[in-house]
């Protein structure tokens, strides 16, 4: 039977209408079935990869590394093709009908891994912790800029996501300004606190865990959840269970490294590789907007394309149920 469901922390009104397309194995695409293997087939180093240990390149401008076995273990590079310039101040020039701003922004790669077959589905957890000992880094530098509003970690990974390399990396933006998306988050995290003098994520997290029916992981500081009203199949938050507006508050990396690769791991094999982002939701600079935002992980994979009725007017299709979601990703936890 269709349902409309309401998703609380983005006010979106989402449609599920699981008899169009009940069975998560609908996704796979014939051609594509061999995208496990394609991946883990890669080899170790490709000599023409640009990410790949041994290829680094004297223009590389290298922001910072972190040392492994054998090397650098995550490195940070300035975008060569960013799309902000750093060396700009964010002047405006607003008039009533027409606002300019100069523009200016930090826009990074992270390299995850050194090899070029090493993703965070199949990653050691040990090496994962240094890329998210890496990403808190920067992140604390970036939002550190006085010109920097906002600041955004993310991954773009395969050509479906808006990847371009092969080689598993991540990015990181500080911009001078806050995306409309996050603002609506924030607002409806205030809204809700105005009224119930709650946190809205911390109550949706109490009552996933009283459910039990779409949370996909959990270690002692974060959970994973296929949310009650995902805008899209398979759609996963990673939420910290301690109340915090912003990463720039977690401490807990190896078990926030545990949770990523673990839920990597399960839509990988699940989903077959999928191409998918994540995206950082956090707030880099507050004071009263910490008792209401709770920062998290939104992970989107590109299953099904977007139609004509979610640009009609942002109503969200989605053909598969949350709950079977999350009972398809717990097939394929880790051993
Ligand atoms: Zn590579
Ligand atoms: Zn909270």
């Amino acid at each position: 039977m269709p349902i409309f469901r309401k998703n609380l922390i983005t006010n979106d009104w989402v449609m599920f209408s699981p008899e169009r397309k009940a069975r998560p194995s609908d996704y796979k695409k014939p051609e594509e079935e061999n995208r496990v293997d394609a991946f883990l087939n890669r080899p170790v180093m490709d000599e023409n990869c640009p990410f790949c240990r041994g290829n680094e390149k004297d223009t590389d401008r290298e922001i910072l590394q972190i040392q492994g076995e054998g090397g650098w273990q995550v490195r940070i590079l300035e975008n060569k093709f960013a799309s902000l310039d750093r060396t700009k101040v964010p002047d405006k020039n607003f008039s009533l009908m027409c606002k300019e701003m100069d523009g200016f922004g930090i826009h990074d790669v992270i390299i995850d891994h050194p090899q070029h077959n090493m993703a965070l589905a199949n990653m050691p957890v040990k090496n994962a912790v240094t890329l998210m000992e890496a990403y808190k880094k920067r992140y604390m530098q970036v939002c550190d800029d006085p010109n920097v509003k906002h600041v955004v970690v993310f991954k773009n990974q395969g050509y479906k996501a808006g990847g371009s390399l092969q080689h598993p990396h991540s990015q990181i933006y500080g911009l001078p300004l806050m995306p409309f998306e996050t603002k609506v988050r924030l607002q409806q995290m205030e809204n809700y606190h105005v009224i119930h003098d709650n946190c809205l994520m911390c109550d949706i997290l109490k009552m996933e865990l009283k459910e039990k029916k779409r949370i996909v992981y959990q270690n002692d500081c974060f959970i994973a959840v296929v949310p009650f009203a995902s805008l899209s199949p398979y759609h996963t938050w990673i939420v910290p269970r301690k109340h915090h507006a912003s990463f720039r508050e977690c401490i807990d990396l190896e078990a926030l490294a545990d949770i990523m690769t673990n839920v990597c791991h399960m839509s990988f094999h699940a989903l077959e590789n999928p191409d998918y982002n994540f995206i950082l939701q956090s707030l880099s600079h507050y004071e009263r907007e910490s008792e209401y935002f709770h920062w998290y992980f939104s992970v989107i994979y590109h299953m099904v394309r977007r139609g004509g009725i979610e640009f009609a007017g942002g109503l969200f299709s989605n053909p598969l149920m949350p709950e079977d979601a999350a009972s398809h990703l717990l097939q394929h936890k880790k051993k």
